[in-house]
């Protein structure tokens, strides 16, 4: 299965934005972001950006697609998908609905790689079957829970940290000592909590 290989901490520099992407060592003081924010490479520390409406449309794309860890062509699916049902629900929010991400969401994972890595390894249960599609959209009512939760109940309290350092989401429901969740609600814009300017990725894809 495709997945991004390349030095993540450099994603973030080349943003010129903290992402969030390794969990705890975001935190601290050996983010990679932290020690040198300027663009990596040879000419980093004095290149300038572009200031183009491309430019930008362009960066914010690539930006949201290592916020979610997602390569090019199924991160363009997203945008098909958004067409076809017409524009009823947003992009974003159906990439929220990836289990990888859902799982992320309730603090079950530090973060969306590792949520990703977990799921692959089969570590959850939908509606009481085995789920291992990090892809995999899911649906409002959908209950997920932690495989083995009463043999591990140490990830209680991960949880917790994990859950104080993301940003809340409204739409999920989350029951930390039985290592439970649900979707509550369909993701709304608003809801999403990550800074992507949707408008300029849909703009881009539309060009
Ligand atoms: Fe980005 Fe985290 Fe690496 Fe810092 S440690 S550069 S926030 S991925």
């Amino acid at each position: 299965m495709a997945r991004i290989t390349s030095p993540i901490c450099r994603k973030c520099r080349r943003e010129g934005v903290k992402l969030f992407l390794k969990g705890e060592r975001c935190f601290s003081a050996k983010c990679a972001f932290v020690r040198r924010s300027y663009a990596p490479g040879m000419h980093g520390a004095n290149s300038r950006s572009r200031n183009s409406q491309y430019a930008s449309q362009l960066r914010e794309k690539q930006k949201a697609k290592i916020v979610y860890g997602i390569l090019e062509k199924q991160f363009r699916r997203y945008y098909e998908q958004m067409k076809r049902k017409g524009g009823t629900e947003s992009m974003l929010s159906l990439i929220e609905k990836r289990i990888d991400n859902v799982i992320f969401r309730m603090g079950f994972a530090v973060s969306r790689r590792a949520a990703r890595q977990m799921v692959l390894h089969g570590k959850f249960t939908v509606n009481g079957r085995k789920l291992s599609i990090p892809s995999a959209q899911l649906k409002l009512g959908d209950k997920v829970a932690v495989k083995g939760a009463e043999k591990n109940k140490d990830l209680s309290k991960n949880v917790k940290d994990n859950l104080k350092r993301t940003t809340p989401v409204s739409w999920i429901k989350v029951d930390v000592e039985a290592l439970t969740g649900e979707i509550t609600s369909l993701p709304k814009k608003e809801d999403i909590g990550e800074d992507i300017n949707e408008k300029l990725i849909i703009e881009y894809y539309s060009r």
